[in-house]
C-alpha cells in the first residue's frame, strides 16, 4: 500500500459518494450528509466497533490488525455480528487520530497487515481513505470485503489495497436475494471478482452454508475453476446458526461431517488452490 495513492483528487472523488451515494451496488444516490440513507443506513461518519490484533486469519496475513466498522450493504440472515453490522451508529468515529493510536498501539504485536473489516468497509470508503492518508508506514493493507461494491469504489480503492479477502456467498441469484437480502448477487460478484482479480492479490473466501452445497457451493467451485483457476480458495467450515438463521429450515443447524469433505474433495476434484 502507497500512502502517495491517496491523493487529494482521490479523497475528493470519493467524498463526493457521501453527497450522491454509489459505493455499493445498491447505487441509490442518496445524500448522506443532508441525513438521506439508503438501505445500509450510513450517514457521512464511519465508526469502529471494534479493533484489535487477531491471529485467526488466513497464514497469508495473519497476525492482523483488524479495524471493524460498522453498517453493511447485505443482509445476511445467517450473520454473526448482526447488532453491530446492521447499525453503522454503533462504535467510535474514525478519525484519522483515532486511526493513528490504534496503528500505533498495535505495533508491539507486530500485525503482519492491517485489515478493513464490517460490516462491510467499502459503504465507509471516503473516512477510511482520509484515516489512512495522515498515516504512512503500515502494514500490508487487506480489504475484507462482501464485494457488493460499484467499479467506481473499487477504482478508487486501486493502488491503496494490498489484498483483497473478497467473500463469495452464494452460487446463485435466488439464494442472495432469499439470505443475503440483495438482487443480482452473483452477476455483481462475477464482474467484481475478474476486475479486483486483475489488480492486486486476491483471497476468496467462502462460508460453507448447511444444506447450499449443490445451489451455491458447487457453482462458486465451478466458476472458479473456470474464470480464476489459479485463486486462492479458502473455505471456512465454522458455520454457527446465528441471528435470524433459525427461520430457514436448512440453516438452523451447523454443518454435518459429511458436507464438510465432500466440499473439501469438491474442491481438490476442480483443482482449487486451497489456503488455510
Ligand atoms: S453504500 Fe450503498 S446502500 Fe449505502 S448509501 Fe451508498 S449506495 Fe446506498
Amino acid at each position: 500500500m502507497t500512502v502517495a495513492a491517496i491523493t487529494a483528487d482521490r479523497l475528493a472523488a470519493a467524498d463526493a459518494h457521501y453527497r450522491g451515494c454509489r459505493l455499493c451496488e445498491h447505487r441509490c444516490g442518496v445524500d448522506r450528509t443532508a441525513g438521506e440513507r439508503g438501505p445500509c443506513k450510513a450517514g457521512p461518519v464511519a465508526r469502529v466497533f471494534r479493533q484489535r490484533v487477531e491471529y485467526g486469519d488466513e497464514r497469508l496475513i495473519a497476525p492482523s490488525h483488524l479495524f471493524y466498522l460498522s453498517g453493511c450493504d447485505l443482509r445476511c440472515v445467517f450473520c454473526i455480528n448482526e447488532l453491530n453490522a446492521f447499525d453503522p451508529r454503533r462504535g467510535d468515529e474514525l478519525t484519522p487520530e483515532l486511526f493513528r493510536a490504534a496503528v500505533e498501539a498495535g505495533r508491539p504485536l507486530q500485525p503482519r497487515t492491517l485489515q478493513w473489516v464490517g460490516g462491510e468497509p467499502t459503504i465507509h470508503l471516503p473516512a477510511v481513505l482520509a484515516a489512512m492518508a495522515g498515516c504512512p508506514d503500515l502494514p500490508r493493507v487487506v480489504w475484507k470485503t462482501d464485494l457488493h461494491g460499484t467499479p467506481e469504489a473499487y477504482d478508487l480503492l486501486d493502488g491503496v489495497v494490498d489484498l483483497y479477502l473478497a467473500d463469495f456467498k452464494f452460487g446463485n441469484n435466488g439464494c442472495g436475494r432469499r439470505i443475503g437480502g440483495v438482487e443480482r448477487y452473483t452477476d455483481i460478484l462475477s464482474r467484481n471478482l475478474r476486475l479486483v482479480a486483475g489488480r492486486t492479490d486476491l483471497i476468496i473466501r467462502h462460508l460453507l452454508l448447511p444444506g447450499h452445497t449443490e445451489c451455491c457451493y458447487r457453482p462458486i467451485v465451478t466458476w472458479l475453476a473456470g474464470h480464476l483457476p489459479t485463486v486462492k480458495f479458502s473455505l471456512r467450515e465454522g458455520y454457527l446458526p446465528h441471528w435470524q438463521a433459525n427461520h430457514y429450515q436448512e440453516l438452523g443447524r451447523p454443518l454435518s461431517r459429511r458436507e464438510i469433505e465432500s466440499a473439501r474433495r469438491i474442491a481438490a476434484d476442480a483443482g482449487l488452490h486451497l489456503v488455510s
